[in-house]
């Protein structure tokens, strides 16, 4: 267990490091929601007084992430998911998805695929696939994605934007 401060709200919280998904670069505070890099989890806080502390629970922070496959036309990228919907696509100046993708891949849409991540009834994290009619459409794990059709994601799946290769994983 290591403890630390909150940075924002200042509030202590107790964070389990061996119960935190893999790969995971932040995590939200439970009082004020606010993003903490688990970079800060390495400056252990000296001290004793924990009355206040809010205990992390991991299954409610195990959204997943999306890694980009680096090749000729893509340097390696990482999203972190989060709760509501992300959108997925070539960045350009005129990009207002919220995952821009740094790519000169010119088969990949501007406005490509959406993520969206809920929970379901028992508190876990569903994320749910879908295009965005885009040109060359969405290849999920080697099958074409039809219009309106909506797939929900499981570890190590694996996502084709024009030539690019995304892989999904919690
Ligand atoms: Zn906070």
């Amino acid at each position: 267990m290591i403890s630390l401060k909150c940075p924002y709200c200042q509030v202590k919280l107790k964070v389990d490091e061996t119960k935190l998904p893999k790969g995971l670069e932040s995590f939200k505070c439970p009082k004020c929601k606010k993003e903490i890099s688990v970079s800060l989890l390495s400056q252990k806080e000296v001290n004793s007084d924990l009355s206040d502390t809010v205990i992390i629970n991991p299954t409610n922070i195990k959204t997943g992430h999306i890694t980009v496959i680096a090749d000729a036309q893509t340097p390696d990228q990482y999203f972190l998911l989060h709760e509501g919907i992300m959108t997925f696509g070539r960045k350009s100046s005129t990009s207002e998805i919220t995952c821009p993708i740094v790519t000169t891949d010119k088969m990949m849409s501007r406005n490509h695929m959406t993520i969206e991540v809920k929970k379901d009834s028992k508190g876990t994290y569903k994320h749910y696939l879908s295009d965005n009619n885009s040109k060359n459409r969405t290849l999920y794990n080697n099958n074409y994605l039809e219009a309106g059709e909506i797939v929900i994601l499981h570890d190590n799946d694996e996502i084709v934007l024009g030539r690019t290769t995304l892989r999904f994983n919690v």
